[in-house]
């Protein structure tokens, strides 16, 4: 039977209607403090808890997860975990709560969950999370640099020197580090992906800061992907459009934008994070072994590059 779903998912494979698959949120216009706790949210993200299948698309493999605790990262944990993978969980020490649901989530798959919290804006931490990674997995083949920092600033001269030292450090500086020390470890196969942005190419004017970290983070992936092609490591990319994360209530859009949050996609709503992760696992899998330095845009229809 091909019957058209139009009232939520039952998985990423069941025949049905982008528009409806989720619904058109509506969030209100009040904002928590940053960084966001899933746990806080009031409108619920779709992270694949109950809907992402895995079909062992990365079975015996061991992945980093910078942010797995929450949003985007958090639903790409569960579906490593999902397709076999192991997985090591980066994220925030005041973040501990949202990360012990998705480890959990991970065991129940009999999979292995690292957890290993910290501060990206921290040299000796990017280190410190790759070295720890290694060892509680035993090894690593698949990094996904994912965390960042979006706060909303409506004019450049209220920027403060703070927040740019900021986003700069977790949202660039932490993706070189993180992955210097990762190539101590990726064996020919492995795979990086980087997520960057929409923002990489149409720049929101209240996100000067965070959009010019994404676009960095597309040339970072073109050039790393060239220099590392010859040793068998693939580099991506994925570029989310407008996602349903704690990243957004917690300053990512200004207050006044939340109830619009991602209406004016052509989609006409905005996108749940595991509708993310099928990108992620394309990109890590075996199955893109000619895919390089690819921006794999997941953005409900706007137009890109
Ligand atoms: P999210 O809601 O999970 O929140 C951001 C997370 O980044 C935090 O939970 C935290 O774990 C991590 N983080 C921030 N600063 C950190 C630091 N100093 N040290 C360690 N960890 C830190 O995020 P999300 O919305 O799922 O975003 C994931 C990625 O996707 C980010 O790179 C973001 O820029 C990108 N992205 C998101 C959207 C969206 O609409 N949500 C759109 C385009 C791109
Ligand atoms: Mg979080």
């Amino acid at each position: 039977m091909t019957s058209e779903s139009t009232t939520g998912t039952t998985d990423q494979y069941t025949f049905q209607n982008p528009v409806t698959r989720f619904e058109s949120i509506t969030p209100p216009a009040d904002q928590t403090p940053e960084p966001g706790l899933e746990a806080d949210m009031e409108i619920k993200a779709d992270r694949g808890e109950t809907s992402y299948r895995g079909t062992g698309r990365l079975v015996g493999r061991k992945a980093l997860i910078t942010d797995a605790d929450s949003g985007i990262g958090a639903a790409v944990a569960i579906a490593y975990a999902r397709e076999g993978a192991d997985v090591a969980l980066s994220y925030l020490p005041e973040e501990e709560e949202d990360a012990q649901v998705i480890k959990g989530i991970i065991e129940a798959e009999g999979r292995t969950a690292v957890c290993i919290p910290g501060d990206l804006k921290d040299p000796a931490y990017c280190i410190s999370l790759v070295q720890q990674a290694a060892q509680g997995l035993d090894g690593l083949d698949i990094l996904v640099n994912n965390a960042g920092k979006q706060v909303a600033v409506e004019s450049l001269e209220d920027l403060s020197d703070e927040q740019l030292d900021h986003t700069y450090k977790t949202n660039i500086y932490s993706f070189f580090r993180v992955t210097k020390e990762a190539l101590k470890h990726l064996k020919p196969g492995s795979a990086i992906i980087n997520s960057t942005s929409i923002q990489a190419y149409e720049p929101s004017p209240t996100l000067v800061d965070y959009a010019s970290t994404k676009a960095a983070i597309n040339n970072f992936t073109k050039g790393l992907a060239q220099q590392l092609a010859p040793k068998g490591i693939r580099v991506n990319a994925v570029a989310p459009g407008p996602i349903w994360t704690p990243l957004q209530p917690s300053g990512g859009q200004p207050a006044e934008a939340l109830p619009e949050f991602g209406k004016d996609t052509p989609l006409g709503r905005a996108g749940q994070p595991t509708e993310l992760a099928p990108a992620y696992v394309f990109l890590a899998s075996s199955e893109a072994s000619y895919v390089l330095g690819e921006t794999l845009n997941v953005n409900g229809g706007m137009p890109s590059p």
